[in-house]
């Protein structure tokens, strides 16, 4: 059986030595939330047992008091996750606990293996059987299998196997282990966190903003290559393998992190925040105001304001209590999808040349609604911009894009895209004012999306264009 589809946008914690691990996980996720709203889970161990909740939904309406008092222990891993609906979503959901020959094991995981199937089908060949159809499973399968003696070994090992993007975090009986993939596509944030009576918590997570709130300081990032453990013994750190050229997603910094947080140890809220700088230089409009689709596009529509002195306003009002599914009536309501989550302020767009900026455009149908919307509400001219380059190509390292012929980029020209949402003009930042944005200045980031140049040999470039799900 091949993968259904990869886990996509997920964020993830972990915390070592808090008598209220499980509680500190449940903050921490909740922070994260923004990375996957599915499905989540924490599992959590005192040091002799592995417990674990897991559902979809999310965080706040999971992690009830009662769940989490089921939840004891000093230590704790917690997952949340964006997929596609269907019967294989919580069987997906994670954290993965298995017992196995090295013991009781959990473990979670942010990005994509991009030569899982390969594994899969050998270990099944084997005779491995899978619960699940999600990649994250091949890791536990190959632990269990490793010759290794000890956890660490057989971790080791797996890590050395597993090709692509990962950010992992481990629940052992008595120990946490983290890792990172050599090229440090996905972000994992180092905390501690000083106890009342006068031991040290250790945390990780996705992002900084899951610190914030649990009142973690941050200490820095796990490495590329990078695995640290903590236990009993205290905190250890190795490099499980030598960095490989550095690949850091810069649409972490475009729009999946919040602006925060501290992402490769940079602010998000200075990226973005010169994302929009850079365009208003490079993509100069002349209107009456810069109004940013809300709430992606905030933090470079007011570096578009500051840039170009055209006021900031909230021109499009952003309802944040839209739900799954919503009928709608049978006498059409205009606009009635896009309305439920976005509503235009009349009284700012009216006779108005308004600039809109938004963070990137996918498939183009979003800003194709919101510029008629925009238009409807009175403006007499709207220039769309973006503070990304095109979308051109697939992420294969856990960013949920769709295949390239649902790219609006990858298909049409730029005035081409201009026609199909409607804009007076339309413009993208540049690759190299991206580059400046996110102050690369040694080539650590990966811009694949954007070039379609991957920095990973990609062996099923077919089936993984095959397993992609539908956003
Ligand atoms: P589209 O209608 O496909 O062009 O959607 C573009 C919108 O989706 C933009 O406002 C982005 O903020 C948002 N977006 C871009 N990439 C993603 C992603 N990977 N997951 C969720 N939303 C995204």
């Amino acid at each position: 059986m091949l993968f259904d589809k990869f886990h996509e946008e997920c964020g993830v914690f972990a915390v070592y030595g808090h008598p209220e691990a499980a509680n500190l996980a449940h903050l921490g996720l909740h922070a994260l939330q923004h990375r996957g709203q599915e499905s989540a889970g924490i599992a959590s161990s005192d040091g002799k047992e592995i417990y674990c909740h897991k559902a979809m939904g999310h965080i706040a309406d999971i992690f009830t008091a009662g769940v989490l008092n089921q939840l004891p222990g000093h230590m704790a891993i917690g997952h949340t996750r964006y997929s596609t609906a269907g019967d294989t979503a919580l069987l997906n959901a994670q954290p993965f606990a298995v017992s196995c020959g090295k013991g009781k094991v959990a473990v979670a995981h942010n990005g994509n293996l991009t030569n899982a199937q390969e594994l899969r089908r050998d270990l099944e060949e084997q005779g491995s059987i899978f619960q699940a159809s999600s990649d994250t499973e091949v890791i536990l399968h190959l632990v269990a299998r490793s010759n290794q003696r000890t956890l660490e070994g057989a971790l080791r090992e797996a890590l050395l196997d597993i090709q692509g993007a990962f950010s992992l975090v481990f629940l052992a009986e008595d120990r946490l282990i983290v890792a990172r993939d050599p090229h440090g596509f996905r972000p994992l944030a180092m905390g501690q966190l000083k106890l009342t009576d006068g031991t040290t918590a250790y945390v990780f997570a996705s992002e900084t903003c899951a610190f914030d709130l649990i009142d973690a300081r941050y200490v820095g990032e796990v490495q590329p290559g990078e695995m640290v453990i903590v236990g009993p013994a205290g905190v250890w750190r190795e490099m499980y393998t030598p960095a490989k050229e550095r690949a850091q997603c810069v649409f972490e910094h475009v729009y999946f992190s919040r602006p925060d947080s501290i992402v490769f140890g940079r602010a998000v809220q200075e990226s973005r925040e010169q994302l929009g700088r850079l365009l208003a230089r490079e993509s100069p409009a002349e209107a009456d105001i810069v109004v940013p689709v809300p709430d992606s596009g905030v933090s470079a529509a007011l570096g578009f304001s500051s840039a170009s002195d055209i006021p900031f306003r909230h021109g499009l009002i952003r309802n944040h209590y839209v739900g799954r599914t919503f009928i709608e009536p049978s006498q059409a309501i205009r606009h009635f999808g896009v309305r439920l989550k976005l509503n235009p302020v009349r009284q700012l767009l009216d006779g108005k040349r308004v600039v809109l900026v938004d963070d990137s455009l996918v498939r183009g149908t979003t800003m194709r609604k919101i510029v008629r919307m925009v238009r409807d509400a009175g403006a007499v001219e709207v220039h769309v911009r973006i503070s990304c380059p095109p979308t051109v190509s697939p992420c294969f390292y856990g960013v949920d894009t769709p295949t390239k012929d649902e790219l609006i980029a990858a298909n049409e020209t730029i005035d081409e895209i201009r026609e199909h949402i409607g804009a007076d003009t339309l413009a993208y930042l540049s690759l190299e004012g991206l580059r400046r944005a996110v102050a690369d200045t040694d080539h650590h980031y990966c811009y694949a999306c954007y070039t379609g140049s991957y920095p990973t040999q990609l062996v099923n470039v077919e089936e993984l264009m095959m397993s992609r799900p539908n956003r």
